[in-house]
């Protein structure tokens, strides 16, 4: 145990963790149990924060802390990683023992689901072999009660001799009696703790619970054994997982058209105002310019391109992780990872990349093989984040659909950008096959993925939550992100050399390199001035064909294919644009988090560098076969 005073209030370091109290008398709660039982929806329904709930094993990787109160009585909440067992050692089962073992806490909360309780109860006995002061809180008991489960609360808690509390943390139930039995249980001195009366070990878990747990519909599985047939069945789970997706991408288009024009419209409308003002306020001319056309547009293209999109596939994927079937991807997944010596949890990293490779590279965390979990960062960017997807998007929307609107042209949009999809995680697949037979050679290890009950997914909280915690968080650091690149690409549009803009000058530096991948020396060049947030790709593209200082906003999608193709873009150039979208550098805030997670400069290079060569390969290979078949 480590313990250190940090600072001369009341913080101390266990086992790596800050306990920030707040006042000498807080009680220190360790939430403990299962994955997938509640924990976070516990610890959020007590401390009102927002820690990400995720329907799979192993989502929360560190110890996360929020404060709660009780009447005159406060709390440090710690929600530790959900595990198994404390017998084995996978990164989340060493971080809970650690935390458990470190007497941090006053009181160990054990959160366990009441649909499986028995399961649960394993864990629930090692953790009282070491310490006293436990509470056992039975979560979902309404899913309990949905399925005809019957507990008999008050006869487990006489056989074990310590508080049992049922909650359905989702709606809040229970949680005043969880506070009042955590109060209990602290004033508790140890040495009264002698009624404690359990079976010892974890295997007797099953006799504990016998005579308090009646199941009064024998059938209660029988609806999700047969979902699972489906959705994990040889012969329907890929067609399903395909489906899915299509429909997810289709549902993004189609349901982002419109409210991207009218944040345009809206954007445009207060630019007007914007300059107007500054006009009157008597700023410089080139301040002005700089300002609103340089940092303003570019934050407000962002916006009216990003946030429809991102508003509608955020919730689309909570909904599918919310309801249980991400796991099952997982499981679908799991063989085709393991054929390529990688771990099959690199499915949900992956999915995670969909939304964020950030988020994703992070979420790699989860993996405990250092090997398999180098893999899956280096491979995360493969997949397309949203930050991608409007590139992608809107050059299919251009050169493979016609432009217009409609149903049908957004089922096809969503077709190819599906099938792009596809491509990235095939790449995957074979990009991490390759390192585990070259630089991380290795055997896959094996995992427990537990498939949770499937879960009627809260639709209102979910879209609350997913605007609030992923819309607006990676809105927020695209714009941050762009504000200074707006700057940049205004300066480099601006200032002339010789009469050659800088702009101008760079994207001709660039060009032979570039024109052997199909792409010009501007296309190639807006990747690199990209490198802050993706999003921005397009705007800088027509931003030097127009070889105006400002970025333009061309929302009529014939108008720009029109300048494309003056600019000589064929559909080859839209084929490499959008391979090189997909293979190339991880953005800068990917890179960074990469570099914070390996802790190494050799691996995040190479993370860097991998998707890029794989890149220019692609679009060479592919720019040589259409040039020498003729397409
Ligand atoms: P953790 O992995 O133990 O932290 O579990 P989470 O807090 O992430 O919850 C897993 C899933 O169970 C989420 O979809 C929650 O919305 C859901 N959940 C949590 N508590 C309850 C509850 O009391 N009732 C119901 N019906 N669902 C719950």
């Amino acid at each position: 145990m480590e313990v250190s005073n940090v600072s001369a209030e009341m913080s101390s370091v266990y086992g790596g963790l800050e306990i920030r109290k707040k006042r000498e008398n807080d009680i220190v709660v360790a939430l403990a149990g299962n994955p997938n039982v509640g924990k976070s929806t516990v610890f959020n329904a007590m401390t009102g924060l927002r820690q990400h709930t995720g329907n799979w094993a192993g989502k929360t990787v560190s110890n996360a802390q929020g404060y709660a109160a009780y009447g005159q009585q406060g709390y440090v909440m710690v929600d530790i990683p959900g595990c198994y067992s404390l017998h084995t050692h996978s990164a989340e089962e060493e971080a809970a023992r650690e935390f458990i073992c470190s007497g941090a806490a006053d009181v160990v909360a054990v959160v366990c689901d009441a649909v499986c309780l028995e399961r649960n109860m394993g864990l629930a006995l090692q953790i009282m072999e070491l310490t006293d002061n436990v509470v056992i809180c039975v979560n979902l008991m309404d899913e309990a009660a949905k399925k005809r489960i019957r507990i008999d609360l008050k006869g487990l808690q006489d056989r074990l001799g310590v508080p049992v509390i049922g909650t359905s943390a989702r709606e809040g139930i229970g949680i005043e009696g969880l506070y009042q039995a955590i109060n209990a249980a602290a004033a508790r001195q140890k040495s009264d703790s002698g009624e404690y009366c359990c079976p010892q070990g974890a295997d007797r878990a099953g006799e504990l619970c016998r005579g308090l747990i009646t199941y009064e519909d024998s059938g209660y599985m029988t609806a999700d054994r047969k979902k699972d047939k489906l959705f994990t069945g040889k012969l329907t789970a890929v067609p399903i997982m395909f489906l899915l997706l299509l429909g997810t991408f289709w549902l993004t288009i189609i349901g982002a058209n419109y409210p991207s024009e009218l944040l345009r419209r809206f954007f445009s409308f207060l630019e007007g105002k914007l300059m107007g003002g500054l006009v009157r306020a008597g700023a410089p001319a080139l301040f002005r310019e700089m300002l609103v056309y340089g940092v303003y547009r570019v934050v407000a293209w962002i916006a009216a391109v990003m946030l429809p999109p991102m508003a509608i596939f955020f919730p689309l994927f909570t909904i599918m992780e919310d309801s249980g079937y991400l796991p099952r991807v997982a499981f679908n997944l799991d063989k085709c990872f393991r054929k390529c010596n990688a771990c099959g949890k690199q499915s949900l990293t992956m999915c995670m990349g969909f939304g964020c490779n950030a988020a994703g590279v992070t979420g790699c965390r989860i993996i405990d093989s250092p090997r398999e979990r180098l893999i899956a960062i280096i491979t995360n960017s493969f997949v397309p984040c949203n930050g991608r997807f409007p590139t992608l998007m809107a050059i299919i929307a251009m050169f493979f659909i016609g432009g217009e609107a409609g149903i049908g042209n957004s089922f096809l949009s969503a077709l190819v950008l599906a099938g792009f999809i596809i491509l990235g995680i095939g790449m995957t697949f074979f990009v991490s096959w390759l390192l585990s037979v070259t630089m991380l050679k290795g055997m896959p290890s094996f995992f427990a993925l537990e498939l949770p009950p499937y879960r009627r997914p809260q639709i209102g909280r979910i879209a609350v939550r997913s605007v609030c915690d992923r819309t607006i968080f990676v809105l927020g650091r695209a714009m941050a992100a762009a504000a200074p690149a707006g700057l940049i690409i205004w300066l480099m549009a601006n200032v002339r050399v010789h009469d050659v803009t800088v702009l101008s000058y760079l994207a001709d530096a660039l060009n032979p390199l570039a024109r052997m991948m199909g792409l010009d020396g501007v296309i190639l060049l807006a990747f690199i001035l990209g490198m802050p947030a993706n999003e921005i790709v397009v705007p800088i593209i027509i931003m030097a064909y127009l070889s105006r200082g400002t970025l333009t906003d061309i929302s009529d999608y014939n108008i720009l294919k029109q300048l494309l193709t003056e600019n000589g873009w064929t559909w080859v150039t839209a084929v490499s644009t959008m391979l090189f979208s997909l293979f190339h550098w991880p953005c800068a805030t990917t890179c960074m988090t990469i570099r914070k997670e390996t802790g190494s400069l050799k691996w995040t290079l190479a993370a860097i560098l991998i998707p890029t060569l794989l890149g220019v390969t692609a679009c060479m290979l592919f720019c040589f076969a259409a040039n020498h078949l003729h397409l």
